[in-house]
């Protein structure tokens, strides 16, 4: 079965921080294959690499984080969707590096991206601050899709708070028509909150990346009930590996018409990228 990816994360070797290749991108195995000697990412290399995990398509994510991970400039996203349109651009803005968001994310749209990614853990603020709201209420408005990192981070400098469901919750109620997806919902000490939300709200979304497959169980016990709102990602590069966290979900006991909706059809339903009918042809 063919995967989507929502969550690829795209940058030069040497824009992570340390902390972050040590603690993130080091636990695949994917480093030597996708940058070449200088760090510089290889857009052919990442996408041979993505091919032969069986990936057919997803979501490249840059990031503006300078305190923590590190800034990899959405420049960078547009590398790799050049050379297959499948793989689709988002942009990002944090309210501590950028000096207009609404000016900064129209920049990017122009330049072509679909979606925005925010991610407050890493940021260090909060998803619910007012100015960002401006930025919410454009991409409602023009139906584009926010993702947020909703959860815990390892890297050194972030903090806790940051990761409030609460402040997500505030952005979901403010927002209802906005396409909402929760990256790695909850992961830390709020898994309950998370499934509650995602009923909560009709627009609200989970991806998976970041988490152990083999716990999803564990983590949403209400997960086959809801199974529509849950989207595979991986956070390629760092991650063990892309087929084998596919091998783990099929190992779940789900039946092949759940493990259809994970694995593409839910992106295909919530993102509007792709077409249904070009993936069940694999
Ligand atoms: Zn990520």
């Amino acid at each position: 079965m063919k995967l989507i990816d929502i969550h690829l994360h795209i940058g030069h070797l040497f824009e992570w921080s340390k902390d972050a290749v040590k603690l993130w991108m080091d636990i695949g195995s994917y480093k030597p294959l996708i940058y070449d000697q200088q760090g510089l990412l290889i857009p052919e290399r990442y996408l041979e690499v993505l091919y032969s995990e069986n990936v057919y398509g997803g979501v490249l994510l840059p990031e503006y984080s300078p305190e923590t991970a590190g800034v990899l400039p959405v420049e960078r996203v547009f590398d790799v969707h050049r050379l297959d349109k499948r793989f689709i651009p988002f942009g990002a803005v944090n309210p501590n590096y950028h000096h207009n968001l609404l000016d900064e994310f129209k920049r990017q749209v122009d330049m072509g991206v679909k979606g925005l990614k925010v991610h407050s853990v890493h940021g260090l603020f909060f998803v619910n601050d007012k100015l960002l709201y401006p930025v919410y209420e454009y991409c409602q408005e023009n139906k584009i899709p926010v993702m947020m990192h909703a959860g815990t981070s390892v890297f050194p400098k972030t903090k806790l708070r940051f990761a409030d469901p609460y402040t997500f919750d505030d952005v979901a109620a403010d927002f209802p028509e906005l396409t909402i997806i929760l990256c790695h919902a909850g992961r830390g000490f709020w898994y309950d909150i998370a499934m509650f939300m995602i009923k909560r709200h009709q627009n609200l979304f989970i991806d998976i990346s970041g988490l152990p497959p083999q716990k999803l169980f564990e983590y949403y016990p209400g997960l086959t009930k809801s199974i529509d709102k849950f989207i595979f990602g991986t956070d390629f590069p760092g991650v063990p590996g892309i087929s084998k966290n596919a091998e783990k979900i099929k190992n779940l006991g789900l039946n092949v018409d759940s493990l259809k909706s994970i694995f593409y059809r839910n992106a295909v339903n919530v993102l509007k990228f792709w077409e249904e009918g070009d993936l069940s042809e694999y």
